[in-house]
């Protein structure tokens, strides 16, 4: 067990150590972002549903992506994001396109979704024709094409992916994670980002090696559940972590990622409670004061 994650974690430093992209140059970028959760740990109000999972609708000028499809532990249908898209007043066929962080069930849609390959919104899923689903993995979907987009991609003028960067979990293997970055006209990029497997240092650093100016905004997951996991049996805290099995996150490394991120100095940061304690977020929110926004469904974060 430790000798196949140790060779995994090799695996990964070696693709990342063998990898640096060329900067995207002139791609555009784009006057108006949103991200708008669909799916996520806290809700606005309560008349929106929580869970353990991520889902936001980023919209960028005219261009509306959704990137990730929520968890649906419970396996119901409408699932928690398919009810809030409704009480959020968003319909499935006014997306432009889908973004998939990786291919874990909290992202995907469940463990219906991860099991055999594919991302659902609900257990019978919306007809998604016609929209390109950029996935990280080679996944399927009965009515999206998928296009799956390992190195860093222009999906519309300003609106990117850094491209997949692998971090090695115990016990999922190998595991492919990209994030989303989109350029704010005179500002800079905006990360949005899903689990944040691939470890919040690359992420930075493959986010400057593809736009050389300053970062201006991190959202998103960034796994630091220290103090509770956000889902059953502690689980969060025990796997999925980066370390070999059974090492918990210290609180000292989420102070050390605090640290990092403000040294980036972005103008805002706002961090998933999905896969990261109260005591994380607190430590990030404290750090970035009034520019620190909190992620919760129907919470629109605006640029
Ligand atoms: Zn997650
Ligand atoms: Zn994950």
């Amino acid at each position: 067990m430790f000798a196949k994650f140790k060779d995994a974690q090799k695996k990964a430093d070696e693709a990342w150590a063998s990898y640096r992209p060329e900067p995207f140059g002139d791609i555009g970028s784009v006057d108006k972002l949103s991200i708008l959760p669909r799916s996520e740990w806290y809700t606005e109000n309560s008349d929106l549903l929580g869970e353990a999972g991520v889902s936001y609708l980023i919209q960028a000028d005219g261009k509306r992506i959704l990137f990730d499809v929520g968890a649906n532990w419970k396996k119901e249908d409408p699932s928690p994001l398919v009810r809030n898209m409704k009480t959020l007043g968003v319909t499935a066929d006014s997306l432009d396109a889908i973004v998939i962080s990786h291919p874990h069930c909290d992202h995907l849609g469940g463990m219906a979704a991860q099991r055999v390959d594919t991302f659902m919104f609900s257990l019978t899923d919306a007809d998604l024709t016609g929209i390109t689903a950029y996935v990280p993995a080679p996944l399927t979907h009965p009515t999206a094409t998928t296009e799956l987009t390992v190195r860093p991609n222009v999906i519309f003028p300003g609106v990117t992916t850094i491209g997949v960067i692998l971090r090695a979990l115990w016990p999922f293997g190998l595991t492919p994670e990209q994030a989303i970055a989109v350029n704010v006209r005179d500002e800079g990029p905006v990360v949005i980002i899903g689990c944040g497997h691939q470890g919040m240092s690359r992420i930075l650093e493959r986010t400057r090696q593809l736009f050389p100016g300053p970062i201006y905004a991190l959202v998103g997951g960034l796994h630091f559940p220290v103090t509770k996991s956000r889902v059953k049996f502690g689980m969060q805290k025990w796997i999925g972590t980066g370390k070999l099995p059974y090492q918990r996150i210290k609180r000292a490394e989420v102070d050390a990622a605090v640290a990092e991120l403000k040294a980036a100095n972005p103008s805002v940061v706002g961090i998933s409670a999905h896969d990261s304690c109260d005591w994380s977020l607190g430590r990030f929110r404290e750090a970035f004061g009034d520019r620190y926004r909190e992620v919760a469904v129907g919470r629109e974060i605006t640029f």
